[in-house]
């Protein structure tokens, strides 16, 4: 029971952007409240009477956590979103290698390849000496020999092509990682979100 009631809930915000983590507990108190209601895998939402009804009327699937003994077996959501207010992410990502490296998994992404982060180099897309920017958007990681194959040029004048176009994720470091992700999340993860901690969660 108390492994089910601290398993990890994701909470949406009203326009459906994931803006942290947090317990079964914590989000059966607001779908209590009102203040969440639960997804379902159709995307349909429920407040806590529909989804005690829902509960009820429908069988465990496989996978999938209940709560509670005998005669009423509450399903535990693992999408939540709050309906009262627009409430965005607390804090960007921070912008430094350490995520950047997370971010791209330790892959070059110009060859691909994975290396020990001590072999790769953070590179400007478009070169700081042609007015790139230093973002999420620009940086990704590469490995010494595309890094200098690359020299000052631009991905496509060095015959280069990036494996993804670089995206800003939209975790915070202030979220505690997940102990493990749950297939109804991934409709509402970016792939920078899914690599990003992912990453993370490798020791
Ligand atoms: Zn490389």
């Amino acid at each position: 029971m108390e492994a089910i009631l601290s398993s990890d809930v994701l909470v949406l915000n009203r326009l459906y952007q994931p803006i942290h983590i947090t317990s079964a507990r914590r989000a059966f108190v607001q779908l209590y409240e009102g203040v969440a209601r639960a997804i379902d895998h159709d995307w349909r939402t429920f407040d806590f009477d529909s989804w005690s009804a829902l509960s009820e009327a429908t069988r465990a699937q496989e996978g999938e956590t209940r709560l509670g003994t005998t005669r009423s077996r509450l399903k535990v959501p693992r999408v939540i979103v709050l309906v009262g207010y627009e409430m965005l992410p607390k804090s960007r990502v921070r912008f430094s290698r350490a995520n950047i490296y997370a971010r791209d998994g330790s892959r070059c992404q110009y060859c691909g390849r994975k290396f020990p982060r001590s072999e790769l180099n953070l590179d400007h897309v478009v070169p700081r000496s042609r007015g790139g920017l230093t973002t999420w958007e620009n940086v990704v990681c590469s490995c010494i020999k595309c890094n200098l194959k690359k020299g000052g040029r631009t991905p496509e004048e060095a015959g280069l092509r990036l494996m993804k176009k670089p995206v800003r994720p939209r975790w915070t470091p202030a979220f505690r990682a997940p102990a493990r992700f749950y297939e109804e999340w991934r409709p509402f993860l970016t792939v920078a979100d899914m690599a990003y901690w992912n990453t993370e969660l490798l020791p």
